[in-house]
């Protein structure tokens, strides 16, 4: 059988599946539980049921895994949908529940009473837990475990009817309490909770267990191959048993792969719910969240996060990949679709002191250096301009080849200019250059064959338009936050920067969202909650280049 180059383990069980008549159609289903935003890990479960369903002319379901009632909040439904949608998938008429089955659920429970296979239980919880025994030393059974069929569908019709308190009874399965696999001592498959429920609303006061309605919901969508990460495997086994005893029409096949993590930061919607609680971040979208709302927020391209998922590979290995990873495939994303615009986001006052006043000339500039189809603009240059502070340094080393006092330095598609005075203030602070202009230098006219090492941004004093620019960090000082005891103890300080920036005025008009590449700096966007024509609000998508790579690879090593 011939193995295309690149497949996966899934994809190959389902290439073989399908060669060997197995199946003739492939289904998966994607099942969120609607307690939290998706994260970067999400996308990687989304990209590989979505996938595998598109690359099989298969089908896909986006199922609610909504078995908890009280967690789940119509707000997490919407983002859910939202943000499969924006990552290019589509889920056609195949949006369910798991509460859609409660009623076919609850008959099947019947059915396991009627088997012999399930009762009722009056002990405790806590009762329950005691009894259950521990890893190395086997549980007992309950006293209530050999109670007639009669006597356990007579109580579990009660149950369903509300006569019962929370925590009084549950419904159990009835299979080894000396088996070596826990989840297979007598696991709950009903329990009793008083609460309403987003869509069932007060119909129901017994809810099925995860593991329950889970592989069942799979079997009556006709899922062909159940896709889950790896800390389901030890609940396969019960997957199966449930299946073993109902023979349902259709028998899906659970299979597990590892979770993606990524380093310096968490991917949990319970943990990354506590970030929003304490106040670290401003909501789920908050650019530095590695949600999907956040990352489109903070300007990931969609395109980016599935080949980021894409290279990281569905693999049985636990794996915590680097930011730089991620980080890479948005720079090369936007690296051909950005335009680029000249921004300073550190202004430091040049004064052309031979340039006439009043005079504005417009320079011609590239919107793309590699790409001439995307066309060029025109900048504003005056007799006084911003610069970057880093581009000037006083005490400059030899190699420093942006601005020294009496160094020269050209304005990117302007003139070669030339620091005359360093102005200060009271403090000593640096406050203003004034410098001088070469009028053959300028670019693109040819006029002059003088060459200077360094080329700097800059922005005309008069023209900008002021913006304040978020600058975002990695969220956390060590690669893996769940290693310590409270992540709240390692969260970066740092992981937020604002600066009051200057732009070229052909910014004015970038639509809500929209990448750029402010040159030298990075890709910027606007930002898609905040930014406003009277007031422009940039986030910082990435730098352009990958300063945390190194230090990430030696923290990664020592663990
Ligand atoms: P969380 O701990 O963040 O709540 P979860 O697994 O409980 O995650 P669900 O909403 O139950 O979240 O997950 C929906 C699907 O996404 C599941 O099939 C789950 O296995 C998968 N998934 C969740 N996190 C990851 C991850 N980090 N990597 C790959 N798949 C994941
Ligand atoms: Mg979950």
């Amino acid at each position: 059988m011939s193995d295309a180059p690149g497949r996966d383990f899934i994809r190959q069980i389902i290439f073989e599946d399908l060669e060997s008549g197995k199946h003739d159609e492939i289904v998966t289903r994607f099942p969120p539980e609607p307690n939290g935003y998706l994260h970067i890990g999400h996308v990687m479960s989304i990209c590989l049921n979505f996938g595998v369903g598109e690359e099989n002319d298969g089908r896909t379901f986006l199922r609610y895994d909504d078995t908890n009632p009280g967690k789940e909040k119509q707000e997490y439904v919407d983002a859910i949908e939202r943000d499969v949608h924006w990552l290019g998938f589509d889920w056609g008429d195949r949006l369910t529940h798991a509460s859609d089955y409660f009623e076919r659920l609850y008959e099947s429970a019947e059915k396991l009473i009627e088997l012999g296979v399930a009762y009722v239980d009056d002990l405790s919880a806590e009762e329950i837990r005691e009894y259950r025994g521990t890893l190395t030393e086997p549980g007992k059974n309950s006293p209530y475990r050999d109670r007639s069929v009669e006597e356990n569908i007579d109580l579990f019709r009660r149950m369903r009817a509300g006569e019962f308190e929370d925590g009084t009874h549950v419904l159990r399965a009835k299979i080894d309490m000396a088996s070596p696999n826990m989840n297979m001592r007598d696991p709950t498959i009903y329990r009793i909770r008083h609460l309403d429920h987003q869509r069932t609303g007060d119909k129901w006061c017994i809810y099925p267990m995860y593991d329950y309605a889970h592989g069942l919901s799979d079997a009556y969508e006709g899922i062909t191959h159940s896709l889950c990460t790896l800390e389901f495997e030890d609940h396969r086994p019960l997957y199966d048993w449930f299946l073993d005893q109902l023979k349902p029409e259709h028998r899906p096949r659970q299979i597990e792969f590892s979770r993606l993590n990524l380093a310096y930061t968490i991917t949990s919607k319970r943990k990354l719910g506590l970030l929003i609680e304490n106040d670290v971040v401003s909501g789920w979208d908050d650019p530095r969240m590695p949600t999907i709302a956040g990352m489109r927020r903070r300007g990931y391209p969609a395109l980016a996060l599935r080949d980021f998922v894409k290279r990281a590979g569905v693999t049985k290995k636990d794996k915590l990949i680097e930011m730089s990873a991620l980080e890479n495939c948005v720079r090369e994303d936007l690296g051909d679709i950005a335009e680029r615009r000249m921004a300073v986001l550190r202004p430091l006052k040049v004064v052309l002191t031979n340039y006439p006043e009043g005079q504005v000339e417009m320079m011609e500039a590239m919107n793309h250096p590699n790409n001439p189809d995307m066309g060029t603009r025109e900048i504003p240059f005056s007799r006084e301009l911003w610069i970057e502070q880093d581009d000037f340094m006083e005490e400059a080393p030899r190699k420093f080849f942006r601005l020294k006092p009496g160094g020269e330095v050209r304005l990117r598609f302007g003139y070669i200019i030339k620091c005359e005075e360093v102005i200060k203030d009271a403090d000593g602070k640096v406050i203003e250059l004034r410098c001088s202009y070469d009028p053959e230098t300028r670019s693109g006219t040819g006029t002059s064959e003088r060459k200077v090492k360094g080329t700097i941004h800059w922005v005309s004093a008069s023209h900008g338009i002021p913006a304040m620019v978020r600058l975002y960090d990695r969220l956390f000082t060590i690669p893996d936050p769940n290693t310590v005891d409270d992540f709240m103890e390692v969260l970066n300080p740092d992981s937020l920067e604002t600066v009051d920036a200057i732009l070229e005025p052909a910014l004015a008009d970038l639509g809500s969202g929209e990448a750029i590449q402010f040159e030298r700096l990075g890709y910027f966007c606007t930002d898609s909650t905040e930014h406003s024509a009277d007031a422009a609000v940039f986030n910082r998508i990435v730098t352009l280049r990958d300063s945390w790579a190194k230090i990430e690879k030696q923290a990664m090593q020592s663990g």
